[in-house]
């Protein structure tokens, strides 16, 4: 059956460094390091990392002068666009200017009693070509409005981003991406609504303080699923309590289930029953990590017995259908061997980078 990608709603376009936001650009992935921002190497190391698992866009803390000083070598050497998450400082906001990072996260509500400055930071990222991310969670809502409000709704968040909003298009400048965050993913489905509907900005999805990572995976699936099938959100974060690598693996399979990112490998595997006949969770984990980078779109398929696992594994690219401490080996839809249990993963590799040879590297 074909698939339908989402329509996507109707936003202003900004980019960040090279990267598209917003407008028909593809939904991008993000991620923020774990490193002290001072520490250069380390910082550099982790956005290779990120990098290389998929992620488009990195976004870096600087809560101290050594950080803000550390901007300008990471904005040039990174791979992919870097932008500067500050708070309180102003002076930090110039100094990641300058630094050439991509963009800058700041809210201006936080910075308004610095005599004003909101006009010169909007002065500076127009001359640099710079957009700014606003983002509120439960947490940094205004408190006038939150008093408002009584609690961290939908519209307290989306009221406050607003207000944030307002105090840079008062200079003229929209060049602007909303996030509004929480932990509950459906409160963070009904603030996106509610924003989209309320303004044409770019807006970056994500449940913030999502949990760990099986839990928070979950959370960010639900809400992005949610949001990007309506055409809501054209950057994504995953927040997960897990190194940054998984987030964004995280992300960019949710946009891949989504048909909004072309898919990697994919391994298709039983969850077992009472008719195994193969340590199945133990057999897929290291197909799983056999496969690991393998860059062709292939579809794995790894089945416990005979009963349904002729039929998945010819339905995929490469199949094993387990049993008896054996693997019937398919291909492309073809019964090509039986190997022992001990060489099922090896055969599959061997199969897969024999088809990957017809096939040129995305
Ligand atoms: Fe159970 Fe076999 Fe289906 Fe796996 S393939 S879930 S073992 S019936």
């Amino acid at each position: 059956m074909p698939r339908q990608t989402p329509v996507r709603r109707r936003t202003r376009q900004l980019r960040v460094g090279d990267v598209e936001v917003g407008g028909d650009a593809p939904v991008s992935v993000q991620t923020m390091t774990t490193t002290n921002t001072a520490d250069v190497d380390a910082t550099l190391q982790q956005i290779a990392e990120v990098t290389a698992a998929g992620c488009d866009i990195v976004r870096v803390a600087v809560p101290s002068q050594n950080d803000a000083d550390a901007l300008p070598t990471i904005a040039a050497k990174s791979p992919i666009p870097v932008i500067a998450d500050i708070h309180f400082q102003p002076r930090y906001i110039f100094q990641a200017i300058d630094a050439g990072c991509a963009a800058v996260r700041v809210n201006p509500g936080n910075i308004k009693k610095f005599d004003d400055k909101v006009a010169e930071i909007a002065a500076a990222a127009t001359a640099a070509g710079v957009p700014v991310r606003i983002g509120v969670n439960a947490g940094s809502i205004d408190p006038r409005l939150l008093a408002k409000h009584g609690a961290a709704t939908p519209e307290a968040l989306v009221e406050s981003a607003l207000w944030e909003c307002s105090l840079f298009e008062q200079y003229g400048f929209r060049d602007i991406k909303i996030a509004v965050k929480h932990h509950d993913p459906l409160l963070v489905v009904a603030a996106n609504r509610l924003l989209a509907e309320r303004c044409d900005y770019p807006l970056h999805l994500g449940v913030t303080e999502a949990g760990p990572a099986f839990q928070g995976a979950i959370k960010s699936a639900v809400a992005f699923g949610i949001l990007l099938l309506e055409g809501i959100g054209d950057t994504i974060r995953v927040s997960l309590s897990a190194p940054p690598v998984e987030q964004v693996k995280a992300g960019s399979h949710i946009l891949a289930c989504l048909g909004l990112r072309p898919r990697k490998l994919e391994i298709v595997s039983c969850p077992g029953c009472g008719r195994l006949q193969v340590d199945i969770h133990h057999l897929a984990a290291r197909v799983e990590a056999a496969f690991e980078g393998f860059p062709h779109p292939l579809r794995v398929a790894v089945m416990g017995c005979v009963v349904n696992g002729p039929g998945e594994a010819r339905e995929a690219d490469i199949g094993v259908s387990s049993g008896n401490g054996k693997g019937q080996i398919f291909v492309r839809g073809k019964a090509v061997a039986t190997v022992p249990e001990s060489q099922i993963v090896d055969r599959l590799v061997e199969e897969a980078l024999r088809l990957a040879e017809d096939a040129p590297t995305p």
